[in-house]
């Protein structure tokens, strides 16, 4: 089967735009092409005349830290993002789910660029980094423009980015102390690629005081969500069995799973929900000690 008509390599901002320019509609950017060639594999998404593949610019292969902030390049491939030294000190929720993507052949060409873009509300590396309150750095024809993460998403598989758009790196604020976060997921033990429930949890503490916390639980919702009424349920509270028993309890009166065929039905992600909530929290919580 024919996947591509034409497969060119952009090494710079400019040529990507270039070659977008220069052809009608059914031309698409390419990461690592984890998702997108089985996609169009399997029927799922028409075959491009012209595939422009993003790896070869630079701004997408950064890794580092600078002015306070952790950067993670769209196109780093997920395996070097999961044994990264710095994003294990600052994100380390984020190197949780790299380490989870796929097997070892995925994560050596998958990258978070594709992962959010790809908009699967289930996805575990755009599941971390809502947690962690990314922000997404993007190019686009006019310059340069910043997004949260979740002002990127429409719906499933679909985002708020124009085609013309390329998400070029992910921002999120250097760790501080009081801080830690942490990723964890439910999988059938022969699945391969999106878990049955996935939760990602960033926490500040100060003492025992839970100053501030994101709670992320995928999927929960067509579009990626903060489960803002289980945060209430623990922000400003010391941290304490009582008030983890509210913040459980408002994850049964509020967070919105659903059944989905090839998963899990509602109310079993509704039950491992709460064994996934505590362990998450727990590990978050002892990270923000060590801080
Ligand atoms: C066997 C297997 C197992 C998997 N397991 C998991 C798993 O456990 N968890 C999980 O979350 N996912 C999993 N996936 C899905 C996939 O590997 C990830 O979503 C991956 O991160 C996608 O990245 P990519 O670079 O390969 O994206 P691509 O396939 O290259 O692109 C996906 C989409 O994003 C667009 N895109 C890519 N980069 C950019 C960019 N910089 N700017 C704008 N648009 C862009 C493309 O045009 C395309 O529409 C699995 C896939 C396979 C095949």
């Amino acid at each position: 089967m024919t996947i591509w008509k034409e497969y060119l390599l952009a090494n710079s901002i400019e040529q990507a735009f270039e070659l977008l320019d220069s052809v009608d509609d059914s031309t698409c950017w390419v990461g690592g092409g984890s998702d997108l060639m089985l996609e169009v594999q399997q029927g799922r998404r028409k075959p491009a005349d012209r595939m422009v593949d993003l790896n070869s610019i630079p701004q997408l292969g950064v890794l580092e830290l600078q002015d306070g902030c952790l950067l993670i390049g769209a196109g780093v491939p997920v395996s070097k993002i999961a044994s990264s030294p710095i994003v294990k000190e600052h994100a380390q929720a984020v190197v949780e789910a790299t380490r989870l993507i796929g097997g070892p052949q995925v994560r050596n060409v998958a990258t978070l660029g594709g992962n959010v873009a790809h908009a699967l509300p289930a996805a575990d590396g755009m599941i971390s980094l809502v947690a962690m309150d990314a922000i997404a750095i993007i190019a686009q024809k006019a310059g340069m423009d910043e997004q949260p993460i979740l002002k990127l998403f429409k719906g499933p598989g679909i985002t708020m980015l124009e085609k013309n758009q390329i998400i070029l790196q992910f921002r999120i604020k250097q760790r501080e102390k009081g801080e830690g976060s942490a990723f964890q997921r439910i999988m059938r033990p022969q699945g391969v690629a999106l878990p049955i429930l996935n939760l990602a949890i960033w926490v500040k503490r100060d003492k025992e005081m839970v100053l501030d916390l994101r709670v992320v639980f995928g999927p929960s919702g067509p579009v990626p969500t903060r489960a803002s009424f289980v945060e209430a349920a623990l922000r400003g509270k010391l941290m304490s069995q009582d008030a983890i028993n509210e913040a459980l309890a408002a994850i049964t009166a509020t967070v919105n799973f659903r059944t989905s065929k090839n998963r899990a039905t509602a109310e079993y992600r509704h039950q491992i929900a709460r064994q996934l909530f505590v362990k998450t929290l727990a590990s978050a919580w002892e990270r923000a000690e060590s801080a």
